[in-house]
């Protein structure tokens, strides 16, 4: 008999959302971790419709996080590369669509909190300690965490990040690379107005991403070669701001105020298998992607949805057919993603004439011709049909979300 339905290892946003939707499904959830994921965490990350609904669904959104977020009401493309082939500006609006945002950029330290106490109060059992061994049986999972405490359950979901322990123990083997890159993340406070938008400035270094935050505040991801990188930690905040100056053109005016900043260098990654020998990995344990079009998070809280789907009702949540099943899934959403991703980020790095054009040329056809723009924005958000049950938009209803 096991102690648990199901163990999440990972304390991250990922799997805190999967043990709160678990929690919910009437599961008898034990989430395995030394803390919550890290709440001083600079970064913002920008969930798009799909992913709000699940907040709503554990009962968080509306609510007091609301007040801490900003709608994203377009995202503008602005070729900032110096080639000889540029690109011309695009703006996604959600108008095209009949939305009024394409979703909410949050502050991870404040997310990460909201989602750690939600799941404390579906009554998730914490270890306060990491998963130190794993073992699988062909009827179940074993974790021993740090602490010297054993947890048994039918199945487990790795949210233990890009160097996870249960994904080796599934022996599960990945494809994992580096880029040139490394993202320097922080915020600004600024004179004008952001209206809402957030702007992918591409730079021969990487995108320079500025996303809207309450007031006349944005957060940035600013992708840059290493050494660079390193060069701006280093800086004063009020150096720092004159960088950012720099970087945005001006178009958000005096810049100021910048806020605690981290590195975090580029990497690349995908699991061979999202699912075996009953552990089902989700989040970075599944795939770590470059932050370009806000994809990350967005993706990891589909892959907690759907094994929440799968699971529900089922005697057995490990069983081998859950388990080729979520694989068949998650591959057809995550693949082809990390691939446009890489192919978006190599084609600014490379300096090669013939990628350059190909991008210049792409991005001109979706800045003038409607459908594949709307083809396009519908991809980024996730197509309904394919998303799992909380995800998908109540029928016939299309702006329900903004108050
Ligand atoms: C600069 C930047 C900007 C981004 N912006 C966006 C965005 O706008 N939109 C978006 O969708 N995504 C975005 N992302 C991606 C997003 O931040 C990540 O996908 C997300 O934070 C990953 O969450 P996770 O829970 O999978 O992993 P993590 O946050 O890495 O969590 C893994 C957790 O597992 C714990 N752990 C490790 N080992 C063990 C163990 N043995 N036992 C127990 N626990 C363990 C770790 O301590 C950690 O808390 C961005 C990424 C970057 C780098």
């Amino acid at each position: 008999m096991s102690d648990f339905d199901v163990i999440v290892t990972g304390a991250g946003p990922a799997g805190l959302s999967a043990a709160c939707l678990l929690a919910l499904d009437g599961r008898r959830v034990a989430l395995v971790a030394r803390e919550q994921g890290d709440a001083s965490d600079p970064r913002t990350v920008a969930l798009m419709q799909p992913s709000i609904r699940l907040l709503m669904h554990l009962g968080l959104w509306p609510g007091e996080l609301k007040d801490a977020t900003q709608p994203l009401r377009k995202l503008r493309l602005v070729d900032d590369t110096g080639s000889l082939f540029k690109a011309p500006t695009i703006t996604f609006d959600p108008a095209e669509l009949g939305d009024e945002a394409f979703g909410w950029n949050f502050p991870l330290g404040i997310l990460i909190p909201a989602l750690f106490a939600r799941a404390g109060e579906l009554g998730v059992t914490f270890t306060g300690a990491d998963a130190a061994s794993v073992h699988t049986a062909s009827d179940s999972v074993s974790v021993t965490t740090a602490g010297g405490r054993r947890l048994t359950a039918r199945v487990a979901i790795a949210a233990d990040g890009r160097n996870s322990l249960l994904r080796e123990a599934a022996g599960i083997r990945t494809n994992r690379w580096s880029y040139d890159q490394t993202a320097l993340a922080t915020s600004f406070d600024h004179s004008g107005p952001h209206d809402g938008i957030s702007t992918e400035h591409h730079k021969t270094a990487g995108p320079f991403t500025t996303v809207p935050m309450p007031g006349n505040r944005s957060a940035l991801v600013w992708m840059e070669r290493p050494a660079r990188a390193a060069e701006l930690m280093a800086l004063t905040d009020r150096e720092l701001a004159a960088e950012i100056q720099i970087g945005t053109h001006g178009a958000l005016g005096l810049v100021s105020h910048v806020g605690p900043r981290r590195l975090f260098p580029m990497q690349g990654l995908v699991a061979r298998d999202f699912a075996k020998n009953r552990i089902i990995l989700i989040g970075e344990a599944a795939h770590v992607v470059p932050p370009i079009g806000a994809q990350g998070l967005n993706m990891s809280l589909r892959d907690a949805a759907q094994a929440a789907d799968l699971m529900e009702g089922e005697d057995d949540p490990g069983a081998p057919s859950i388990m080729a099943d979520y694989d068949a899934r998650r591959r057809r959403d995550v693949q082809p993603r990390q691939q446009v991703i890489d192919l978006m980020n190599r084609s600014l790095l490379s300096g090669f004439m013939a990628l350059e054009t190909g991008r210049a040329a792409g991005l001109t056809l979706l800045s003038q011709f409607g459908p594949l723009r709307r083809a396009v924005m519908q991809y980024g958000l996730a197509p309904s049909a394919n998303l799992p049950r909380v995800m998908r938009p109540p029928q016939g209803s299309a702006p329900e979300l903004i108050a």
